[in-house]
Order: C-alpha cells, then sequence, then structure tokens
C-alpha cells in the first residue's frame, strides 16, 4: 500500500468498522511512514475541530477509531503519540 492508497481507503475504513483487513494495512504503513501519521493525525484534528465549532456532537465512532489507528500506529513505530 503507498501514501495515496492510504489515504484514499481512509474514508472507507472509516464507514465500515468492520474491515479488519483494511485496518491492518493502514495501520502498517502508518508505522513506517511519517507523512501519513501525520496527515491522520490532521484529519482527525479537523473533524473534532469542525464538529466542535458547529457544536454537533463529536461522532465518538470516527474520532475514537481514528485516534486508535494513531495511537497503535505510533506504538508500532515505538514512537510517542503526540499530544492533545
Ligand atoms: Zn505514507
Amino acid at each position: 500500500m503507498d501514501c495515496d492508497e492510504v489515504l484514499e481507503q481512509l474514508s472507507d475504513f472509516l464507514d465500515d468498522e468492520s474491515r479488519d483487513e483494511l485496518c491492518r494495512a493502514i495501520k502498517a504503513h502508518l508505522a513506517d511512514c511519517h507523512n501519513c501519521r501525520v496527515e491522520v493525525d490532521s484529519v482527525q484534528k479537523t473533524i473534532v475541530l469542525y464538529r466542535a465549532d458547529r457544536q454537533i456532537a463529536t461522532p465518538p465512532a470516527v474520532s475514537a477509531r481514528l485516534r486508535e489507528l494513531l495511537e497503535l500506529a505510533y506504538r508500532e513505530a515505538r514512537m510517542d503519540a503526540p499530544a492533545e
């Protein structure tokens, strides 16, 4: 999987939490790829900010899934996840 694929698949992944295989592929890529970690991190923050701005309840499934994905990726890369 390359960077473009990861970012393309990300929305599919967010739409369907049952895609374990996709989750693994994305996570494996994120563990090796700093650029995509940064990208996913900014997507996650954007979702949170977007919702907060509009006073829409944060969609727990989506932001939690992204958060979890990032934490796993950082753990696999043996790095600390960035602070909130
Ligand atoms: Zn990448």
